[in-house]
């Protein structure tokens, strides 16, 4: 057997191979872009092969079967979300059942990792995306255990997660519910330390509170919220640095660059993402406080979504329009010329950062963008035709 996992440039750090290795010789280390890469202790390895199974295993995903607009009957539970709040109330059903939820959460010192509540009273830890890549830890080993012992589990997480999550388990479970949020990409965990570290020196206290998705700006123009006791610091996302490097694609994985859950047949079986482009899809529904699309992919999936939907406003929602406003669904972003100097950019001072682009880029990102519409109008022809 061997113990040949992907390359650094492939690697998602899903962590499935971590939480695989009966050894416990899989150790997490950051590397110079900020991320975090799996180092084998050599030493140890017995070579059993199971990180390389879980590393390299095939999946077949689901298509799509039905496609919501949707948010939160509450305009409260619509503010502490990052879109319409449909996280929140699926999350809240699997504790009513006395079941386990694990998510992305901050951490005392606002790194963000994964965690397990099982009490409705901490489901607040994990409402509103983070955006920084999350550490999985060896919660999917928590996760079998509660599958084992018969409790209901739902994961969140990325699409790559999902997959490493699914990857590790190796059976189907019918205990188990998997939501994905559609994602753009994930930003360097190394360059969001730094960025934070450099706001708190700026307030001069510690910093009791960040919201990626402040919505005292609105939902589609949402600010990144930074608060301490007596000083804060928000600015919309259009303006802020740190949010122009994210979604600019400057400081996301390099597995982002080409992401293999960016399809059609999807591992989760609830997609949640921002419903961009509400005004065409479902102009009944009021965006005041935002609104999620809610993509059911298997029948486990849409039945949950159906023991929740006395608590929300919902409108029938065409796939096809919902991935044109929302490309990520099926495509990945265009790498950028400072993505690959991030070594560069994590050693230099924040206030010299700088996301200026040069004319390489612009062109190197049009073609992108001509190739992923192409890609998504061939997408829905062949692979989604029928999925409305
Ligand atoms: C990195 C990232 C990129 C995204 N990109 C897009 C995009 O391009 N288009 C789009 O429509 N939507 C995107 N989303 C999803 C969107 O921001 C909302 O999370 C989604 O619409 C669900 O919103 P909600 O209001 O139902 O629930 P919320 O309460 O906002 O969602 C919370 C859920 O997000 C998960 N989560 C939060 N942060 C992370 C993280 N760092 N890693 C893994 N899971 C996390 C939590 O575990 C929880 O399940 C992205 C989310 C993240 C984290």
């Amino acid at each position: 057997m061997h113990n040949k996992l992907k390359s650094a440039a492939d690697c998602t750090g899903c962590m499935a191979c971590a939480n695989a290795c009966p050894l416990g010789c899989i150790d997490f280390v950051q590397k110079t872009d900020g991320f975090l890469y799996p180092q084998i202790d050599e030493e140890r390895c017995v070579h059993c092969g199971k990180c390389a199974e879980v590393c390299h295993r095939r999946m077949a995903g689901s298509l799509p079967i039905q496609t919501v607009a949707a948010h939160h009957r509450e305009p409260e539970r619509r503010l502490e979300a990052s879109s319409g709040g449909i996280f929140s109330l699926l999350a809240g059903e699997i504790l009513k059942r006395g079941g386990a939820v694990y998510g992305a959460a901050f951490a005392e010192d606002f790194s963000v990792a994964h965690c397990r509540i099982d009490r409705a009273e901490h489901l607040s830890r994990l409402l509103g995306s983070k955006y920084v890549q999350s550490h999985v830890g060896y919660t999917y080993r928590e996760v079998k255990k509660d599958l084992k012992e018969g409790r209901a589990v739902l994961f969140s997480g990325t699409p790559c997660q999902i997959f490493g999550l699914k990857s590790f388990l190796g059976e189907t479970y019918e205990g188990l519910i998997c939501v994905e949020v559609i994602c753009h990409g994930v930003p360097s965990p190394g360059i969001w330390s730094k960025y934070f570290a450099d706001v708190r020196e700026e307030l001069g206290e510690e910093i009791t509170r960040v919201n990626f998705r402040d919505k005292s700006t609105g939902w589609h123009n949402f600010s990144l919220g930074i608060y301490g006791q007596t000083q804060s610091k928000v600015e919309p996302s259009s303006k802020n640095l740190y949010m122009r490097l994210f979604l600019g694609n400057h400081i996301l994985r390099s597995s982002c660059y080409r992401c293999e859950y960016a399809t059609a047949e999807r591992n989760a079986d609830i997609t949640l993402g921002d419903c961009w482009g509400n005004e065409a899809i479902c102009p009944t529904l009021s965006a005041e406080g935002g609104i999620s699309v809610v993509i059911l992919n298997t029948e486990k999936g849409r039945s949950l979504y159906e023991s929740v939907s006395d608590r929300l406003c919902a409108a029938k929602a065409s796939l096809k329009t919902v991935i044109r406003y929302n490309k990520s669904f099926l495509t990945s972003p265009s790498a950028s010329g400072i993505r690959a100097d991030l070594e560069g950019l994590a050693e230099r001072p924040v206030a010299a950062w700088s996301v200026t682009t040069t004319r390489k880029d612009r062109l190197t990102s049009l073609i992108r963008r001509v190739y992923n519409k192409l890609y998504i109008e061939l997408a829905l022809i062949f692979r989604l035709n029928k999925k409305g």
